[in-house]
């Protein structure tokens, strides 16, 4: 059984108003500390657990792309939010059998991790009529749990996904090691652009770095991200605990 998306009596706009505006204070902080431009370094508000009012807030300032981590809630808040020009971004682990409702209602997908999975997207799109921005997620540490693509197997994968001419590759995504030492979650992050790095050398055109979180994008700034991905700092804790909207997948 999911829980529904919770929906606060009153949505707070006033807390989620100054939670924007520090993240994106941090956000450039981040930057000038990296010697980067803030203009490379996009935040993508992840809004999952939260419900329909609460994400029309977050439009109302400004923010117009959301990362969902379940296609149910996307399904479940399309609709409800269809005037708000919203961009859907899927970020979780997606089901070969969930590909045709990402095809109709995500603008991007971030955690292509398999053929297969890129094999149904493609049916699906053709039917659509329509081409999908994906990243490729990659597991870039050794926890056991992590959803994504072993390292070694990126070069021959993206070479398979070339084939394919619904699915546009933009770049990598991950997710850091959850741990409280900040060398190996760095490492992390190091080795998506060192991987990204390789894919430009072997001429694939694949530019965007997605990876940091609440807890750690400073870091992921500090070694190239072109886009983290914000949910707590933005919206506040979720109601629910990540294990149930993210099974097996991480902190
Ligand atoms: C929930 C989630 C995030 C955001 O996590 P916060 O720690 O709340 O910022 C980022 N990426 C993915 C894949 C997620 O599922």
């Amino acid at each position: 059984m999911e829980p529904a998306p919770v929906e606060p009596a009153d949505v707070d706009r006033a807390r989620l108003a100054a939670n924007w505006a520090e993240v994106q204070r941090r956000v450039a902080q981040a930057c000038r500390a990296a010697a980067r431009d803030p203009a490379e370094v996009a935040i993508l508000p992840v809004s999952k657990t939260f419900g329909p009012d609460v994400i029309r807030a977050a439009a109302a300032l400004g923010m117009r792309r959301f990362g969902e981590n379940k296609v149910q809630e996307i399904r479940a808040k399309a609709a409800p939010l269809a005037d708000c020009g919203i961009d859907w971004v899927m970020i979780g682990h997606l089901q070969t059998n969930k590909a045709r409702d990402v095809a109709r209602l995500a603008a991007e997908l971030q955690s292509l991790d398999r053929l297969e999975l890129a094999q149904a997207l493609d049916r699906r799109l053709r039917l659509e009529g329509r081409t999908l921005d994906v990243l490729v997620q990659v597991k870039t540490s050794t926890e056991p749990s992590k959803y994504g693509l072993p390292p070694e197997q990126l070069p021959a994968f993206l070479d398979r996904l070339a084939g394919f001419d619904t699915l546009r590759v933009r770049g990598l995504m991950t997710l850091a090691i959850h741990a409280r030492d900040a060398a190996q979650i760095r490492a992390c992050f190091r080795l998506l652009r060192e991987l990204r790095d390789d894919a430009l050398a072997r001429g694939h055109e694949l530019r965007r770095l997605s990876m940091g979180m609440s807890g750690d994008f400073e870091l992921a700034i500090a070694e190239g991200a072109t886009e983290v991905r914000i949910g707590t700092a933005i919206f506040g804790a979720r109601p629910y605990p990540d294990d149930y909207y993210w099974p097996e997948s991480g902190p």
